[in-house]
């Protein structure tokens, strides 16, 4: 579904953060790109919505090259979530996840009833969190609500930078089974960067090892636990 095809990028300044990497992430699947701080993850992510244009090399999403697309064509299939939980602060719980489905225009009753749902989703009471500010809500539960907004318009692709990174471990853990949970009942693909290993063991059907801007490898958890 996503194609990376001899893909580079070299920042303006020089430095070289992706080098020529080919991928196949299939439709539907659980994909987490792992690897050490610098070592191309995030690259690899802004590249599929065109958040930054490549140097070299092609993208595809349903063999369609991304520059083909139009830009907000592009976006509006992709959800995004930021490792910093980047919740309006002055906008209800409510407003903010329904940004993307009221750009999209859906009817107000449709939006309310997502929104609620996606609540119930992450175990929130859609009565006592749809009309607070993010700043009443805990950091586990604004990250949750940044993961359910991301899900809102149902996009075909959900990308995630270090989504949990920021959170202590308990809550983190139980996020992160919710994730699994929700990732297997949509079955939207999903691309999630950590540098933790046993996050990526947790979550992926599939990993990618990278290093300094290339593929080391990909498989699945067993073939990457039990690689010699
Ligand atoms: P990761 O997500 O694995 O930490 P990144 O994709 O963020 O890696 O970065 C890969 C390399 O590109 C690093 O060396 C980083 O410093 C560099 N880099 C990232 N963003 C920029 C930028 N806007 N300008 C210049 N260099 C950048
Ligand atoms: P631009 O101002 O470059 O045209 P947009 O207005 O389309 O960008 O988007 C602004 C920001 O919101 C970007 O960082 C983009 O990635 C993000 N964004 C757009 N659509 C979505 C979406 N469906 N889900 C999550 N983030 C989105």
């Amino acid at each position: 579904m996503i194609t990376f095809e001899h893909v580079s990028k070299t920042y303006p300044d020089g430095t070289t953060a992706v080098r020529s990497i080919n991928l196949n992430i299939q439709q539907g699947e659980f994909f987490v790109i792992i690897g050490p701080s610098g070592s191309g993850k995030t690259t690899v992510l802004k590249m599929i919505n065109r958040l930054i244009p490549l140097t070299d090399g092609s993208v595809y999403i349903n063999q369609k090259n991304i520059n083909d697309y139009d830009i907000h064509e592009l976006r509006w299939q992709i959800g995004y979530v930021l490792q910093q939980i980047a919740l309006f602060p002055h906008m209800t719980i409510e407003e903010n996840i329904a940004i993307v489905p009221e750009l999209k225009k859906w009817p107000r009753k449709k939006t309310k009833h997502r929104v609620e749902e996606l609540l119930k989703m992450v175990g929130l009471n859609p009565e006592d969190y749809l009309h607070r500010k993010p700043a009443e809500l805990s950091g586990g539960q604004q990250q949750r609500i940044g993961v359910i907004r991301a899900l809102a318009a149902n996009p075909n692709i959900v990308l995630m930078d270090e989504p949990f990174s920021a959170l202590d471990p308990i809550t983190r853990e139980k996020l992160q089974d919710d994730i699994k949970q929700i990732q297997k009942s949509i079955q939207k693909t999903t691309v999630f960067v950590t540098h933790d290993m046993q996050e990526a063991l947790k979550l992926a059907d599939r990993i990618c090892l990278m290093k300094d801007g290339e593929i080391v490898q990909v498989g699945t958890p067993e073939e990457i636990v039990n690689q010699p």
